[in-house]
């Protein structure tokens, strides 16, 4: 059997093109999702910025109902991690780990992507409890409080901006002593009173207690620590796409990709490959937030849709 579509990924992105996509008519639409659906927001312990949802609620909970919502449309999920996605004729094909193979006419994939983490002591168990990879959406917990923000990048810098306006203090650590982002955005950082330069040091170890990170040692060029009693520490060294899929055995991508291997779509979610729509986290000019995820899923699902009827009945 050849699916009508294939969706890779059940996060936000993958799960709003499921629903949408059954629920729009197609009939042999799966899911293949690695763990559990809900994808990275599943991690957070707070989110305040989904439209409609007020009271205090966790990602997990944000996503919890979502893959029963799909199913009850047909959605069907199968979990397994999917290794690589080819295309041959009008036909994709889905590699999985499991040494098995499904083909589909369309494929909506959106495997998301992953901050890099800095690689201190306490990073891994904290994270979502204190370490954070976003100010947009965690920044607000922490008003007229004091941050930590590490790195020494366009994100780094713009996101210490973003969050002087909300916090009382923000120590921007940095492991050298000049920064690799945009001139203008240096000086906007050195220029804000309450964002304290914290220049030649690395972070060496986040510690906290049963309510999350109470503070950050960081070390700097002569091995002198300094202990920063801070609530939250965000870090921004990087983000990696989760693209190893699109990757073919000849060492191209299956789509035109940017310099930093995001996706290049157009404003329909539409890659270079007929059939194939990318969403979310993924693609270029993503704002990395679960609501648009969720706007680009339905936008490329609505898409798959007409091209499956038009290469099925044409
Ligand atoms: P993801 O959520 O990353 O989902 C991708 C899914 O694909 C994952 O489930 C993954 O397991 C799966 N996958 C990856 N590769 C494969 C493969 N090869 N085979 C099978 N499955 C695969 N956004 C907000 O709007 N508000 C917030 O408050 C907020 N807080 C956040 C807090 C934290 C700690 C983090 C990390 C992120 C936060 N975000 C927040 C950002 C938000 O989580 C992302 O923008 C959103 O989840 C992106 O959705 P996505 O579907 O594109 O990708
Ligand atoms: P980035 O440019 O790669 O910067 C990462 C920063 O993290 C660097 O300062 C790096 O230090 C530091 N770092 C990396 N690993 C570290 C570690 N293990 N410990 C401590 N520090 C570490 O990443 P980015 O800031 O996310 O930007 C990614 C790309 O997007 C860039 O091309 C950037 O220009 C672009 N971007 C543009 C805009 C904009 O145009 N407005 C906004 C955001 C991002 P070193 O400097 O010492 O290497």
């Amino acid at each position: 059997m050849i699916l009508d579509c294939a969706i890779i990924g059940g996060g936000p992105a993958g799960l709003t093109a499921g629903l949408y996509a059954t629920r729009g008519g197609l009939n042999n639409v799966v899911m293949f999702e690695k763990g559990m659906p809900g994808g990275q927001i599943t991690n957070s312990s707070e989110i305040e910025n989904y439209p409609g949802v007020t009271g205090e609620i966790t990602g997990m909970e944000l996503m919890n109902p979502w893959p029963e919502q799909c199913q009850k449309f047909g959605l069907k999920h199968e979990m397994v991690n999917v290794t690589r996605l080819t295309k041959t004729g009008d036909i994709f094909t889905v590699h999985k780990e499991d040494g098995t193979t499904t083909d589909a006419y369309s494929v909506i994939i959106g495997t998301g992507s992953s901050p890099r983490r800095v690689g201190f002591s306490g990073e891994d168990e904290l994270f979502g409890k204190g370490v954070s990879t976003c100010a947009t959406c965690d920044g607000f917990f922490y008003k007229g409080k004091e941050v930590a923000v590490i790195g020494g990048g366009d994100t780094a810098l713009e996101e210490a901006l973003y969050l002087a306006k909300i916090c009382s203090k923000v120590y921007l650590v940095h492991r050298r002593d000049t920064f690799r982002s945009a001139p203008n955005t240096i000086q906007r950082v050195k220029k804000t009173e309450n964002i304290e330069l914290v220049l030649n040091s690395s972070p060496d170890e986040v510690y906290g207690d049963a309510m999350g990170v109470v503070g950050l040692k960081v070390k700097n060029k002569d091995g002198e620590i300094r202990d920063i009693v801070v609530p939250g520490v965000f870090t921004f060294v990087g983000n990696d796409v989760n693209n190893e899929t699109l990757l073919q055995e000849d060492g191209t991508f299956l789509c035109y990709m940017n310099e930093q291997g995001q996706v290049i779509v157009d404003i329909s979610m539409k890659t270079s490959v007929a059939g194939l729509f990318a969403t979310g986290d993924m693609r270029i000019a993503a704002p990395k937030q679960v609501v648009s995820a969720a706007g680009d899923g339905a936008v490329a699902a609505l898409q798959a849709i007409s091209f499956v009827d038009e290469l099925l009945n044409d």
